[in-house]
């Protein structure tokens, strides 16, 4: 009989989507998602939890049908950074998973993982990363045992910018994919808070001035200049930890990495600096079950594993603190 490959479950839920999968050595086997969209308002913690407990017996159903023939090694779970009420409600899931099929319990940094699935989907090395999503806005690479941050947010992530201002502009939540498209439609940029500060950005001043200039301009003009302005930030940070670190090649992250815009701009600043650009698949730089897994197996390939009484979610969990056995 044919050996299987080592298999890894893992199960997404910081925020906004419920999801799991199945990933062996080579490919992802089995997926399965609930997102939740408020109807109304942003994403509420508390909201959210309970969309992720009424589901998540669908959802670890689902893969683990689809993904039947697999033999599960172990199981891993976002344990941090996120909202505490919706970790815990993963992570409580994970733990009786781990329990009942008598395999070990992975805890995995959430942003680490939007990094892990980059790398393996893009097949690129040694890149600087972009990850950019609502809560988390960071320029990492890698160094001695640990993906060290060059620059962050010092307030709010871009995409919690986006989405506060679309909501201020009538927008249904989530507001980023509808300020692109509106953004389509602009005639004049117009000048809006600009904040580099060493080589972190800050989104809330820019928010607010967007807010302001709605009084005089258009939704088109203003949705358009957020993004020239917002993402400009990013492409400088970017660009200069790519010339600081001497690396070639650029990896995007996160769910707001779906925006063609931001890519573009990514894409010209590479060709301008002879780098190679990377993005997976929108799928995949959005949160999503496959890439807990993914680094779930990295980690348990490495020993990473976590007994039941150490897994305690990390609500703040930073990426840095990470060691990175695996690389
Ligand atoms: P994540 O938490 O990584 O799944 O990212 C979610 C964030 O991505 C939300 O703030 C969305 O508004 C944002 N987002 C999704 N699609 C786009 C897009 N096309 N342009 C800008 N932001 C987007
Ligand atoms: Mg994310």
């Amino acid at each position: 009989m044919r050996r299987k490959s080592k298999s890894v479950l893992g199960i997404e839920g910081t925020a906004w989507n419920l999801s799991a999968a199945i990933v062996d050595q080579s490919r992802i086997v089995a997926s399965a998602e609930s997102p939740y969209h408020p109807t109304y308002g942003g994403l509420h913690p508390r909201a959210a939890a309970q969309h992720h407990a009424s589901q998540i017996e669908r959802v670890i159903r689902d893969v683990l049908a689809e993904g039947e023939r697999a033999e599960i090694s172990a199981v891993a779970f976002s344990i941090g950074p996120g909202f505490g009420p919706c970790l815990r409600t993963v992570a409580t899931a994970a733990r009786a998973l781990s329990l009942s099929l008598n395999v070990p319990l992975i805890g995995v940094n959430h942003c680490i993982a939007h990094i892990e699935i980059g790398r393996w989907l893009c097949n690129v090395k040694d890149p600087v990363i972009l990850y950019v999503s609502g809560a988390n806005s960071q320029v990492l690479s890698y160094r001695d045992g640990k993906y060290r941050i060059f620059g962050e947010t010092l307030d709010i992530g871009i995409g919690n910018a986006l989405d506060k201002f679309g909501r201020y502009a009538g927008f249904q939540h989530p507001g980023g994919p509808k300020i692109e498209e509106t953004a389509k439609n602009a005639k004049h940029y117009i000048p809006l808070t600009y904040v580099v500060k060493g080589m972190d950005f800050s989104f809330s001043g820019l928010t607010t001035a967007a807010k302001d200039a709605l009084a005089h301009a258009s939704l088109e003009d203003v949705c358009y200049s957020f993004q020239e302005t917002a993402f400009a930030m990013l492409v400088e940070v970017t660009e200069r930890a790519l010339a600081h670190t001497g690396k070639e090649d650029i990896l995007l992250t996160g769910g707001v990495g779906a925006n063609t815009r931001l890519k573009e701009m990514l894409n010209t600043m590479c060709q301008d600096r002879d780098a190679k650009f990377f993005a997976p698949d929108k799928e995949f730089m959005k949160d999503n079950g496959a890439m807990i897994a993914y680094t779930g197996l990295l980690m348990l390939e490495s020993g990473a594993t976590l007994p039941v009484e150490n897994s305690a979610v990390r609500p703040n969990y930073r990426p840095d603190e990470v060691e990175i056995g695996w690389r």
